[in-house]
């Protein structure tokens, strides 16, 4: 798998010279699989420039596209993402029940004169909702892909891709550490992954006071990768206030608590334009 960040930011783009490193577009992940295909996740202001990345390919765009839920952040880049308007364009969405809703609505509401100058019905691509991975799992070619419902206001969905050996985790919008879903379940869904992303959106020290709007502290994510022995965290959903000198202070942070805890564990915060590989 390869993987790449096209927008790493929580709740509202911060572009400007604080957010230079780390990226100010909210989430849009780019992923390509072991057999070819291409599966985006999310929706956020990233994807616009994913989308004149394809334009700058020159070929057909057929994709599949993953929707963890439809707060603004994640879908808000939908009606930017130029491949929507042409129709040799195919995109197979799934992910939260909502999610064509959510993309609909980044047209029209129905609220005030609507949003958006056509309608969502006026687009030229073939959008499908296929519906797998509210009941099931989605397989494509010899890459698996599963969901866990995340612990958000209105809900949600994380994700959990499988190729061979390898597993890689994406859970954002997911608040650790409340009533509603044990948190053996998520170590369950994570364990041994060897890349988990997750929003470590606030400090421990911030939490108190945002119990229930839906995100993590870096302490709980860290408890998390640690139970489910993962090999590689990385910190996402970066709270639009961070900076980048913060964001580079919470990673220290995160690697010194872990070198405490004698563990091998990898720390790192998603960079926008960044490339993983597994
Ligand atoms: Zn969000
Ligand atoms: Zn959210």
């Amino acid at each position: 798998m390869k993987i790449k960040f096209w927008g790493t930011r929580g709740s509202i783009p911060v572009p400007g010279k604080d957010t230079i490193v780390y990226g100010g577009n909210t989430t849009c992940l780019e992923i390509d699989l072991i057999g070819g295909k291409k599966v985006i996740i999310d929706a956020g202001t990233g994807i616009r420039s994913l989308g004149r990345e394809f334009e700058s390919q020159k070929e057909d765009v057929d994709i599949y596209l993953l929707i963890t839920h439809i707060h603004w952040d994640h879908i808000f880049g939908f009606s930017f993402f130029s491949p929507i308007y042409k129709s040799s364009t195919r995109i197979l969405v799934d992910g939260d029940k909502s999610c064509m809703k959510g993309l609909r609505y980044s047209f029209d509401n129905k609220m005030g004169d609507g949003f958006f100058p056509i309608r969502f019905e006026e687009l030229k691509a073939d959008i499908q909702f296929i519906n797998k991975l509210s009941h099931s799992y989605l397989e494509i070619d010899s890459t698996f892909i599963d969901s866990i419902p995340l612990c958000h206001p209105q809900g949600g969905f994380g994700f959990r891709f499988r190729e061979g050996t390898k597993t890689l985790v994406f859970l954002t919008d997911n608040e650790l550490d409340v009533k509603k879903r044990s948190f053996s379940d998520y170590i369950a869904f994570c364990q041994e992954a060897d890349i988990l992303i997750h929003d470590s959106h606030y400090r421990p020290e911030e939490i108190s006071e945002h119990r229930g709007w839906g995100h993590s502290d870096y302490q709980s994510v860290l408890d998390l990768a640690l139970s489910a022995d993962v090999k590689k965290l990385v910190l996402f959903h970066h709270a639009p206030e961070r900076k980048d000198s913060d964001v580079i202070k919470m990673t220290i942070l995160c690697q010194d608590l872990i070198k405490q805890k004698k563990s091998n564990l990898e720390i790192e915060a998603a960079k926008e334009n960044s490339i993983l590989i597994l």
